[in-house]
């Protein structure tokens, strides 16, 4: 069954403090979802991670709000908006058919905006902007449209023309319909005409908009060409197209505090943003989801928010886990902005919460029956950082490892490992403040009490050839073990090959611990050693072989490490892309310090918004910079850390401190 025409699943994609929760609170309001707006400032927003929710385990009502507008029905999935939370933005994103961008008409477009909006470009999501705060003194939306069209590589569009003056937005003209509104206060007044000095200023951007439009609809070029007045319906036609071909971004503006602008941000969405799709390659699949969320209920069950892919799913069935394992689906839930409703069942396209009995963690696939399929898989998301958690009591380690095994359940991107030895956690994850929040939510939400270390890179141990074949010989007491062992680079894990005269288990077992506790120690203290492929046998000659073992593994364990030392162990750490965007003056400073921490500077662009440094750095060197730049630029910077790859640390090291930029500019 196709899914519906009349639904669209959309996130609001933003740079902090653009506006994204009070836009998301002005949509709930003009749909009726909610009777009034509880604003961001006396901290009573719907949509907000509100830590009272997270203690009653109901969190799932600030990952999602459905509502009605016009016959529509929208799923409005909230996007985190920091790039250290980058795997729930992924994941977000990639559950969307559509974005609503929303720039701060004063501030323009910021570098986080761009982070997002090349995420948003590498999934190919359709996307409306909201050119929001236009009611504050000083906004100025023709900037705004210029940095647009600088920044991005879809056309910026717009479908209203707002009317600033020096006390702010006075109304606008609706390019597409050719109408006018004039506000007062926050109501709007639709005028009979359009005031004459409006329609001078708004001609231009009418003329551009049919031009843009044109492009997408063949009868739309004919008509533009004839000199005739196109109606709105071709209008929105081409528009629609090349919006939903990326080609093009419809830009709604108004003042999300004052709920202006958004009744036709609204109506945009359902004109220009897709309905959901299945995707072909799934087209038959008798149900097939992804949990974008998952958070773990009083009574031990999982409330997961899911988008169903294909098929469908109804309360009370078993279903399977993609990869292997099961569960049951204990009830559906469509979520409204203050309550939760039951659902009969949840069909392609929807977007819904789902009670899982069994055992879930986000980025799971969710699948009614066979085939199997995998959505996301773990590899992708290998943790860069570590920090050791050390609880003080036996107490206070029981509540450690219950909060930290839900809280890896939730994120996905977190891991916890117990050291046996000292009864410390060692807790990884992608990014500083994703490490940050996860011991603020420790300490404040679950009440651990621990030290904490500061946090570290993590780093392995790679080989860099072939060891070639390795012998050893052993003889005590009458007991001789001759070995021999050759390790190999591989793409991923360890794999072990024993080459026994007699096969024999408890021998296997005996060569796979000494490999393994090898690729453990590594052979530069760092350990974390992956990537190898043994090929390891060994003929004893003992009275009584079976007591004779542990010389076996003694002869094993010098064997794997002479193998190692012969295949050349280098350190690899994980190489990070930086991204700084300052104002003209900070970026002396930005590019001494970079500079000063070993970065490789790529490339430097002046931009009316400031300017832009792009470098490469070890992740090592980057601890503590985000803050250390902010600070140094009187706030105005943000830095953006995306990861590249792992890195031989000791040749990174050695790279010149700089090199030449390709800047054009300064
Ligand atoms: P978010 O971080 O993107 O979710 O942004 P918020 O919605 O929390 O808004 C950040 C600040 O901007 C808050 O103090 C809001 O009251 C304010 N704000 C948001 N939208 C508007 C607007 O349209 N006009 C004005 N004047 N302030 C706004």
């Amino acid at each position: 069954m196709e899914p519906s025409r009349k639904l669209r699943n959309l996130g609001i994609i933003a740079h902090v403090d653009a506006g994204k929760t009070t836009l998301s609170e002005a949509l709930l309001v003009k749909c009726g979802a909610i009777a009034v707006a509880g604003t961001v400032d006396d901290g009573q927003a719907t949509m907000d991670f509100l830590r009272e929710e997270q203690r009653r385990g109901i969190t799932i009502r600030s990952a999602v709000a459905s509502f009605g507008w016009k016959g529509l029905r929208i799923n409005l999935v909230d996007t985190p908006g920091h790039v250290d939370f980058g795997l729930e933005v992924v994941r977000s994103l990639r559950v969307l058919d559509g974005a609503v961008a929303v720039f701060c008409g004063v501030r323009g477009v910021e570098p986080r905006s761009l982070a997002v909006w090349r995420e948003a470009d590498s999934f190919r999501l359709p996307r409306v902007a909201f050119a929001n705060k236009l009611d504050v003194p000083g906004a100025d939306f023709e900037r705004l449209l210029t940095q647009m069209r600088e920044s991005f590589v879809q056309t910026p569009v717009p479908v209203v023309w707002p009317v600033l003056s020096r006390e702010g937005l006075e109304g606008w003209v609706d390019l597409v319909d050719w109408k006018a509104v004039r506000l007062r206060g926050t109501a709007t007044i639709p005028l009979p005409e359009i005031p004459r000095a409006w329609i001078e200023a708004a001609t231009p951007w009418r003329e551009s908009l049919w031009d843009a439009a044109s492009l997408h609809e063949e009868t739309l070029t004919e008509i533009v060409l004839s000199g005739e007045t196109p109606s709105p319906k071709l209008l929105r036609e081409g528009l629609r197209n090349g919006c939903r071909a990326g080609k093009l971004v419809p830009v709604c503006a108004g003042s999300a505090l004052m709920g202006v602008g958004v009744e036709t941000l609204l109506d945009a969405v359902g004109h220009y943003l897709p309905p959901p799709t299945v995707p072909v390659a799934w087209k038959d699949h008798p149900g097939l989801g992804l949990l974008v969320r998952c958070h773990d209920t009083e009574s031990g069950s999982h409330m997961a928010l899911v988008r169903v892919w294909s098929g469908g799913f109804g309360p009370g069935r078993t279903v399977l886990r993609g990869g292997g394992g099961k569960g049951t689906i204990a009830g559906i839930w469509s979520v409204f902005a203050d309550d939760l409703r039951p659902q009969e069942n949840l069909v392609a396209g929807e977007i819904a919460a789902v009670e899982l009995v069994g055992d879930w963690c986000a980025g799971d696939t969710l699948l009614a029956d066979e085939p199997d399929v995998v959505l996301e898989t773990r590899e992708s998301h290998q943790p860069v950082l570590e920090m050791l958690l050390e609880p003080c009591d036996a107490e206070d380690s029981v509540r450690l490892e219950t909060a930290l095994s839900r809280m890896v359940r939730e994120d996905g991107a977190l891991a916890a490992d117990r050291d046996l030895q000292t009864g410390a956690w060692c807790l990884q994850g992608v990014g500083e403040l994703q490490l940050d929040v996860a011991l603020a939510r420790l300490r404040e939400e679950y009440a651990c009490v621990f030290r904490s270390r500061p946090p570290r890179v993590v780093r392995r141990e790679r080989i860099s050839r072939g060891s070639g074949r390795q012998q050893n010989r052993l003889e005590i007491d009458g007991v001789v073990v001759e070995a021999w062992c050759e390790v190999m680079p591989a793409a991923a894990g360890n794999q072990v090959r024993s080459v026994l005269s007699a096969p024999d288990e408890v021998q296997d077992t005996v060569v796979r611990a000494a490999v393994d506790e090898a690729c453990q120690i590594g052979a530069c203290n760092v350990g974390n050693l992956e990537g190898t492929s043994w090929t390891v046998g060994f003929v004893l000659e003992a009275p009584e072989p079976r007591r004779a073992l542990h010389l076996v593994k003694r002869c094993l364990d010098h064997l794997c490490r002479e193998a190692l030392a012969a295949a050349g162990v280098h350190v690899e750490e994980p190489l990070f892309r930086v991204i700084v965007h300052a104002p003209h003056e900070a970026v002396g400073n930005m590019l001494h310090e970079l500079q000063s921490r070993g970065a490789k500077i790529l490339n430097i662009e002046a931009k009316t918004t400031g300017s832009t440094i792009v470098a490469n750095s070890l992740l090592s060197s980057l601890l503590g910079l985000t803050i250390l730049l902010r600070s140094l630029s009187k706030g105005q910077a943000e830095t953006t850390l995306e990861p590249l790859e792992w890195v031989d640390a000791s040749e990174s090291r050695q790279t010149p401190r700089s090199e030449t930029p390709s800047n054009n500019d300064i």
